[in-house]
């Protein structure tokens, strides 16, 4: 982990977000509100889930955008593998299959 206390910000032309709501390059209608989510990503064959992560969500569509410093701090943090003990809580998800499993497969109701 790196810790640079002194990231030269370039003053001067930084246009303030809040202030000009940008439009949604996904629908185009839509206004981007900054708001809260979870996201599901694939750490090698885990899925972990990351909270509370900043994002600008439209109204219109429901697209979610992340800003570059959001991106790379998730880069940063799959990148640390997601480590169980720094996991805040588990969940359990459920898991479906694409294709429904057929009710007259086999037939027998041998479970093994
Ligand atoms: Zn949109």
């Amino acid at each position: 982990m790196r810790s640079s206390a002194d990231t030269a910000r370039d003053g001067g032309a930084a246009v303030d977000p809040v202030d000009a709501a940008p439009r949604c390059q996904s629908c185009g209608n839509g206004r981007l509100a900054r708001d809260r989510i979870k996201t599901a990503l694939w750490s090698g064959s885990r899925l972990v889930v990351v909270e509370d992560v900043p994002a600008l969500v439209c109204g219109y569509c429901g697209e979610q955008f992340y800003e570059d410093e959001t991106a790379m701090r998730l880069d940063m943090l799959k990148g640390g593998g997601f480590p169980s003990a720094e996991a805040t809580r588990e969940m359990v998800v459920a898991v479906f299959a694409f294709e429904a499993p057929r009710p007259d497969d086999g037939g027998g109701g041998d479970e093994r």
